[in-house]
């Protein structure tokens, strides 16, 4: 799969894939990533790529032309480029969108910076507009990485044990059940013992009552539209 990013400042973006799973997903060729910058599309003498607000309004906004430039040529070579721009008006990204994406062949992020982008290119390039919050962040290269690396997790073969995606957190609307590894005793507090008993279907069950309490109690908004609760459970 691959993502491009329409950056004004690609290092800010690179060194993300150098290292860790998404390095190696890169080097082995599972996952693609590269990077234009619309300042070297602008036609101003000084490659300048801002500008006031139009009606007045404290900052500048990236302007439409060197955007537009750099899409339209981007885009004639990959036409089915699904093109995504992360905006704080954007519906919220989850993980459901992550899994969506991630049968794509290629994303492309436009990344906004200034008080962000002339709304004639959004309304032009977007496929899809996401929010990864309610907060403001000074560029779209952080939210773009952000939903660029939950996106690369659910692309085949990208983590080294696909089957660690099915119990994960946000699947079957639940967050994932607590975790333990050795030593079994630590600061007094032990391991659940039905987990080292080896009893596959008990554990299992045993996580999804977990996971329902969990949910209940970080999340009750997720849990909304359960149709289990603990008490229903017997593994209590
Ligand atoms: N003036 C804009 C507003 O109030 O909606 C905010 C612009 S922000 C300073 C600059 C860029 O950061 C945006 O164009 C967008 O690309 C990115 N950005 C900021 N917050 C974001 C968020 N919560 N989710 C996704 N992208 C965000």
């Amino acid at each position: 799969m691959r993502f491009s990013f329409l950056t004004l400042f690609p290092g800010l973006v690179e060194g993300y894939f150098s290292d860790s799973i998404l390095g190696r997903a890169k080097e082995e060729g599972k996952i693609a990533v590269d990077f234009l910058n619309p300042r070297d599309f602008s036609l101003s003498r000084h490659k300048k790529v801002d500008d006031y607000q139009a009606g007045g309004g404290a900052g500048l906004l990236m302007g439409p032309q060197p955007l537009d430039d750099a899409l339209a040529y981007f885009l004639k070579k990959t036409p089915h480029a699904h093109v995504v721009f992360p905006v704080p008006a954007g519906k919220p990204f989850t993980q459901k969108d992550a899994k969506r994406l991630a049968k794509k062949s290629h994303v492309v992020f436009v990344c906004g910076r200034y008080e962000g982008i002339d709304e004639r290119i959004v309304e032009e390039y977007a496929d899809e507009l996401f929010s990864i919050g309610d907060y403001v962040l000074t560029g779209g290269e952080l939210a773009s990485m952000v939903m660029c690396d939950a996106i690369s997790r659910n692309v085949e073969a990208v983590l080294g044990n696909d089957a660690s995606l099915d119990e994960e957190s946000f699947e079957a609307g639940l967050l994932e059940a607590p975790s333990f590894t050795k030593p079994n005793e630590f600061k007094n507090k032990c391991v659940p013992s039905e987990f080292l008993k080896g009893n596959h279907a008990k554990i299992a069950g045993l996580k999804k009552v977990m996971a329902c309490a969990k949910t209940q109690f970080y999340r009750p908004d997720l849990f909304v539209n359960q149709k289990l609760t603990c008490q229903e459970k017997d593994h209590r």
